[in-house]
């Protein structure tokens, strides 16, 4: 008979497709302790429990682990059991936080009632009030997102794909507007209703390289999705080739894809960027090369800037100042105005990338482009 030690490290092993705020590190803390990741939030590591339900899945996502058609140990744990593990490590001070999540066992809700069951433990019986992030299936009924709404930090489904089309080449089992986009709605309706639950809203991810998606459409979707569901993070899951899955034969992506996605994620999020100011190649890629802000400066007309004149929306727009060093700028403006480069350097601006995009007292120190 498995271990419970061996299926907590299977199933850890199955979610860390699953990406989250803690994601981006999957350094574990303990080897002898399986599903403990240190992931970033903030500027710190937190330890995070990221563990699956259950790996057993009826649907066929090519690209997944878990999916149908591929043969591997199945395992389901109790929602009892997973809440006690999850207790035993906060309790020892292995982990701040829960990611919980699962393939779809049998029947969507009854999975979801199971995800929930964990989390009710938790929240009613033993007292936890802490940082959990529960994954909501696709197809999940409304009741049921409410109340894993009600328990939870941030919930999140994951979209895989920009298109409709995108995901029905993926999944034969999964309506991209059905099962996905209409529950991100209710999210973000329940949320609106009663902004104190579900603190940390909702995110989603997009599986990169799967599917001859572009980097317009992926962000093209992004946008709307910030602009109409206020979606708080969007992630990117470099596709993998795993043996066993339909998809083990498909070359993977260029890794440095997923880095100018996050790149340019972070323009149309934080930056107030619009999809039109992205330079997309004729097959409507970012240039892997640069950064995307870098490459959008390049073309742009609004530069050289004035640092003395130029509005926060403009200053942002400048590689090497971000909204940070922008709001410095401003007020440091206030007092006086801003004469040399060192300047610029003290308020925190990356001044090397920066300089040749700006005036500065009427000076500029590179004129190659703008000449
Ligand atoms: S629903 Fe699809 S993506 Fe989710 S676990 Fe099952 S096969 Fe994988």
């Amino acid at each position: 008979m498995m271990s419970l030690k061996k299926k907590v490290q299977i199933l850890s092993d199955s979610a860390q497709f699953d990406l989250c705020d803690y994601s981006a590190d999957k350094r574990q803390r303990n080897a002898n302790v399986p599903g403990i990741y240190y992931s970033s939030m903030k500027g710190c590591k937190v330890p995070l429990f990221k563990v699956l339900l259950s790996n057993k899945c009826f649907n066929d996502c090519k690209y997944c682990i878990n999916c149908s058609k591929r043969e591997f140990t199945r395992i389901e744990l109790e929602s009892s059991e997973l809440s006690k593990i999850f207790m035993d490590y906060y309790e020892k001070r292995y982990v701040d936080g829960l990611f919980l999540s699962s393939a779809t066992i049998d029947d969507v809700d009854n999975t979801m009632e199971k995800l929930i069951e964990v989390v009710r433990i938790l929240r009613h019986e033993k007292g936890y009030d802490g940082y959990i992030h529960l994954k909501i299936l696709p197809g999940a009924s409304r009741e049921l997102i409410k109340r894993a709404m009600e328990l939870s930090n941030r919930v999140s489904i994951n979209l895989e794909t920009a298109t409709a089309d995108g995901l029905s080449a993926l999944s034969s089992t999964k309506d991209y507007k059905i099962d996905i986009i209409r529950r991100m709605k209710w999210i973000k309706k329940i949320h609106d209703k009663n902004p104190d639950i579900t603190p940390s809203g909702q995110s989603t991810q997009f599986i990169i390289g799967a599917v001859e998606e572009t980097d317009q459409e992926i962000l093209k979707r992004i946008s709307w999705l910030y602009d109409k569901l206020d979606i708080k993070r969007t992630y990117f899951s470099s596709f993998q080739a795993l043996e066993g899955t339909p998809l083990e034969n498909k070359p993977e992506p260029d890794p440095r894809r997923s880095i100018r996605l996050y790149q340019a994620d972070a323009l149309l999020k934080s930056y107030n960027f619009k999809l039109g100011e992205f330079e997309f190649n004729d097959g409507g890629f970012l240039d892997l090369e640069m950064d995307p802000k870098y490459v959008a400066a390049l073309k742009s007309d609004i530069f050289p800037l004035d640092i003395n004149t130029a509005t926060y929306d403009e200053l942002i727009r400048v590689p090497g100042i971000g909204p940070i060093s922008a709001k410095r700028i401003i007020s440091k403006r206030r007092k006086s105005r801003i004469n040399s480069l060192d300047e610029l350097k003290g308020i925190g601006a990356w001044v090397k990338r920066a300089e040749k995009f700006l005036y500065i007292d009427g000076y500029q120190s590179s004129l190659d482009k703008f000449q």
